[in-house]
């Protein structure tokens, strides 16, 4: 049965090349990279070349503004403990409410313990975040603002630079949530305000358990892990040098070809969209229209069952999402598209199709073939339905 995988905002499949620069790593070159003889030194300079292949990717002004973590969730985590650390008697956190869970289930966290005030700020029906709400909520007291990059469900893009400013002007931390925009959009960290920022490697055809946090120099900072004197004194623990490695290989092959795969997965992206909508009534894209990332397509059929939908999909050999994979699983509405507004009629019925490298124009001709008549099938009556099956 052909396959087609449309979930790349989950994850990606590794770059076969990725794993050739890993695996001297998980084989001779085993060394520790705070050892002081050979095997250690060969480990530290590998370390230190990710680091900065990653620091090309994402425009830092220095590879020593880059600490290792064990993902975007680590990385989420880290940001808002220490900024509510460093910034103290500051115990205010600003994020919006569509933010991933790694920010949003620590945020419950700390107003559960009374460690901090949390503001979400609402976005409107295309997934924009209300500066107004934003500007009123900013304050003395804010020691942290989180606002993502790019949201994994809808691929709504925030404009973090202006929003940074903002945070800037009153004296707090900025943080962005950059997984999903990592190797999609461009990003010159340098010149922005953004003090923080979240990245993680197995979005961009790297490993999975390995990310970074972007720290941008005299950021005021209180690790998370505490251990030894690695990255810095910002993290401690032995790095995992062969998921670093992989990291970087990543991050490079991501810098190269950013321009071109934007422009094949909008064209790709586009025909999807305009093929769904112009067959299938009542189906409506969630996202800003234009300010969206290339590659992700959240469509929703009214009168639909999604989680049906993604299953039948998924007997097609198409494999895609309802929502957030790390909440797949859970039968509740997507907190996005409920922060978005989306119709009652529509909100069980939202799949998100994520494009990637290795999609073409006979992946969407596929899916082109095979999802409208589901949707067909998925809205006839429970009784019917059966009866057209069998004939
Ligand atoms: N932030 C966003 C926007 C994501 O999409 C994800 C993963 O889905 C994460 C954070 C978590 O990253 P990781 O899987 O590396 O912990």
């Amino acid at each position: 049965m052909r396959t087609v995988y449309l979930d790349h905002n989950a994850t990606t499949r590794i770059d076969p090349a990725v794993v050739e620069a890993m695996l001297p790593f998980l084989g001779e070159s085993f060394g520790n990279p705070s050892s002081h003889h050979a095997f250690g030194e060969a480990a530290f300079s590998a370390v230190r070349k990710a680091r900065r292949q990653v620091q090309t990717l994402i425009g830092a002004a220095s590879d020593s503004e880059i600490v290792f973590t064990s993902g975007g969730t680590e990385s989420d985590n880290t940001a808002l403990l220490s900024a509510l650390a460093a910034l103290a008697p500051r115990n205010e956190i600003i994020v919006s409410a569509v933010e991933h869970p790694a920010v949003l289930t620590l945020c419950e966290r700390l107003e559960a313990e009374g460690r901090a005030r949390v503001h979400r700020i609402p976005v409107d029906r295309c997934g924009r975040i209300d500066v107004a709400a934003y500007e009123d909520a900013l304050c003395e007291r804010t020691a942290v603002v989180s606002f993502m990059w790019a949201n994994n469900e809808t691929g709504t893009l925030f404009p973090v630079e202006t929003l940074a400013e903002k945070a800037q002007a009153a004296g707090a931390l900025f943080h962005t949530d950059a997984v999903q925009a990592t190797g999609r959009v461009p990003i010159r960290v340098e010149e922005t305000a953004i003090s923080m920022m979240s990245l993680s490697a197995h979005k961009i055809a790297g490993p999975k358990g390995i990310g970074a946090l972007y720290v941008r120099r005299k950021t005021p900072f209180h690790p998370l892990i505490l251990g030894g004197r690695q990255e810095r004194n910002r993290r401690g623990g032995t790095e995992n040098v062969p998921a670093i490695v992989g990291f970087g290989e990543a991050a490079e092959r991501a810098a190269s070809r950013l321009e071109s795969e934007a422009a094949r997965m909008k064209a790709l992206r586009d025909r999807l969209e305009r093929g769904l909508l112009g067959t299938i009534p009542g189906a409506r894209v969630n996202g800003d229209p234009t300010a969206r990332l290339a590659n992700t397509c959240n469509i929703a059929f009214e009168d639909v069952d999604g989680d049906g939908l993604l299953a039948l999909l998924a007997r097609e050999g198409i494999a895609c999402s309802s929502g957030s994979a790390c909440s797949a699983g859970a039968m509740q509405p997507s907190h996005v598209l409920q922060a978005m507004a989306v119709p009652a009629s529509h909100l069980g019925g939202a799949v998100r199709l994520s494009l990637g490298r290795d999609n073409d124009d006979s992946d969407i001709d596929h899916v082109l073939a095979v999802l409208p008549p589901l949707v067909t099938r998925l809205r006839q009556p429970a009784g019917t339905r059966k009866v057209a099956r069998a004939g």
